[in-house]
């Protein structure tokens, strides 16, 4: 797809942030770039419409700025998967290791139903740990579905599309 060379392009590299040795994809810069940032949503939605999807689940904190456009264009709902202690209800959490140490992702209780889709979208998936709690979270509540998994961009997909196991991942464009 044409469009799929201003995306990755629309994306700018960043040698050392936060820390030395990490080339950091930004994506602040695709957002500048009304062409780009419509054509990601819009490839999204024509690949997810009429999938019987009704819950898009965004990680955060850039998944809260791509899954909503695409939840809204295909009709499903937005789910905020949040940092620890971030909503105020009735949480479920799930740990995952980082480098050093380990983080979390939280979900509202009630959110999703038992049988419910899911499309799972971030911005990027370096080892997949982020992506495979979110499923985990996810998977309490519908893990009888078969289960989309989006990701958008980039990544520097190391060992990130193993972790998921055969869950979908669709990536749309690859760092180099
Ligand atoms: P993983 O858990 O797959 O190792 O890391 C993916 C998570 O870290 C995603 O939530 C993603 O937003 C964030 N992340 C890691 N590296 C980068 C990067 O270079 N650019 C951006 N935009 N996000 C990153």
């Amino acid at each position: 797809d044409p469009r799929l060379a201003g995306i990755a392009s629309a994306i700018r590299v960043i040698p050392d942030f936060p820390k030395a040795g990490i080339m950091f994809q930004d994506i602040t810069t695709l957002l500048l770039d009304v062409k780009a940032f419509r054509d990601t949503i819009d490839l999204f939605v024509d690949r997810y419409k009429d999938k019987g999807i009704s819950v898009v689940a965004g990680i955060e904190a850039r998944g809260f700025i791509f899954g909503p456009p695409i939840a809204l264009a295909i009709g499903a709902k937005f789910v905020p998967l949040r940092k620890p202690k971030k909503l105020p209800g009735e949480v479920i959490s799930e740990e995952y290791s980082l480098e050093y140490g380990t983080d979390k992702i939280e979900m509202h209780v009630g959110a999703v139903e038992a049988g419910e889709r899911a499309l799972i979208v971030d911005d990027l998936i370096a080892t997949g740990g982020t992506l495979n709690a979110a499923i985990r979270l996810l998977g309490m509540w519908i893990s009888f579905n078969p289960f989309v998994l989006l990701t958008f961009t980039i990544s520097s997909i190391y060992q990130g599309r193993d972790r998921l196991g055969d869950k979908p991942l669709f990536v749309l464009v690859q760092s180099s």
